[in-house]
């Protein structure tokens, strides 16, 4: 069993929507364990640094704005493969291709506004929780 910890964050489509909640729901149905949680409202320089590593991608200063559109809602999940099964719980990236009972299928507007960030790696989840939250507020 590894214990892991990973970083989400509920997107402005879905904070729009009122669906933390609901979005919540399905990490904790799932045995995933909500450890830290803050709302925030990005700045253009912090969502940048966030997506750098999309900088040359064609959608960057799209998916940039978008980030800066509203609330976000960053947390840690923590649970047994937390980063691998947050990613399942998720579901692919553009709505369309996502599996049934995910969250980008149910709840996503677009391949962009598709609702919830996942860490992708064990790596990517230390650095990105190491970005959003101090060890103060990591309380598992
Ligand atoms: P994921 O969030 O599934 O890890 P990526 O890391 O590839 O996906 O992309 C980061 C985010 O950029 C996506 O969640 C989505 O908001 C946005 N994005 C990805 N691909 C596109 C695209 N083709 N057009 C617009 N936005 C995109
Ligand atoms: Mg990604």
């Amino acid at each position: 069993m590894t214990l892991e910890n990973t970083l989400s964050i509920i997107k402005p489509d879905a904070t729009r929507r009122n669906l933390t909640g609901a979005i919540n729901a399905k990490f904790e149905e799932q045995g995933l364990r909500i450890i830290a949680q803050k709302r925030l409202q990005l700045t253009r320089t912090q969502a940048e640094k966030f997506y750098e590593v999309h900088k040359e991608r064609p959608f960057y200063g799209e998916l940039v704005d978008f980030m800066i559109s509203g609330p976000v809602v960053a947390q840690v999940l923590s649970g047994e493969n937390a980063v691998l099964k947050n990613r399942e719980i998720m579901g692919e990236t553009n709505p369309a291709n996502a599996a049934d009972g995910t969250i980008r299928k149910e709840f996503a507007e677009s391949i962009e506004a598709n609702s919830v960030h996942g860490s992708d790696s064990l790596e990517n989840a230390v650095n990105e929780i190491n970005y959003f939250f101090s060890g103060i507020e990591i309380v598992g």
